[in-house]
């Protein structure tokens, strides 16, 4: 649907929030971890659906301790109402991938689901977590997206975000900025939905990435991403 999409070739002066009507783009931000979407682009996700653009976060599991995942555990359903809280505070939708914490499965079958997956929710844009990161859960969502993205003969745009950076990610070198300045106090309620993961810690660490980030455009507070050229041009807020 090209007429979903901005390309910069006609929009390049044009803001995200300048596009007229018709032109909503369905937003996807793939974490590894409830908490990992929030922590990572929560100010963008804030933006971008104040603008009208529907966000969905999704999330490789849910946080549980069981594996196979069994529904009662306590860590599923606990987390899984942090993550649908969390949703809420930034007017986004949660979606699980049905994997387990700390045993993402990256094989051919799983491939095939999250393509499936992807090929379902037909984003305009892609968000997911940069590959060189501590986390095997978070170098499995990226594996997981960027395989569903060339599949997809890379249809929409793929960014990459950092969470946690120097106990997660690594070697991260942005290129693209977005101003949370405005959406910092919904970000911060949506990072600390998830009450049993230590917030106050993440948190704080989140908001050091996020001061310096801002030095980098010209802002108090910045969310960072690395766009992959194969994809769209899209303009983030
Ligand atoms: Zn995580």
């Amino acid at each position: 649907m090209i007429s979903r999409r901005l390309f910069l070739g006609a929009t390049a002066s044009l803001p995200l929030a300048a596009q007229g009507g018709g032109s909503k783009m369905r937003v996807v931000i793939a974490g590894g971890h409830p908490g990992d979407p929030e922590y990572g682009c929560g100010g963008t996700a804030a933006r971008l659906a104040d603008l009208g653009h529907e966000v969905t976060l999704l999330y490789l599991n849910r946080g549980q301790k069981s594996c196979p995942a069994q529904p009662d555990d306590p860590g599923a359903t606990t987390r899984t109402a942090e993550a649908e809280k969390a949703c809420g505070i930034l007017k986004a939708r949660a979606v699980f991938a049905g994997q387990c914490d700390g045993h993402a499965i990256v094989d051919n079958a799983h491939y095939d689901d999250f393509a499936r997956l992807i090929e379902q929710l037909a984003p305009d844009i892609l968000f997911t977590q940069w590959p060189v990161d501590h986390h095997r859960d978070h170098r499995a969502v990226f594996n997981l997206s960027y395989d569903a993205w060339n599949r997809s003969q890379r249809r929409f745009a793929l960014f990459l975000y950092e969470v946690s950076d120097g106990e997660d990610t690594f070697l991260f070198a942005p290129d693209r900025f977005v101003d949370i300045t405005g959406v910092d106090e919904r970000k911060r309620a949506a990072c600390y939905a998830h009450a049993s993961q230590t917030p106050d810690r993440y948190y704080a660490l989140q908001t050091e990435v996020a001061r310096f980030r801002g030095l980098q455009c010209y802002a108090k507070l910045a969310e960072a991403f690395v766009e992959h050229p194969g994809g769209p041009k899209v303009l983030l807020p």
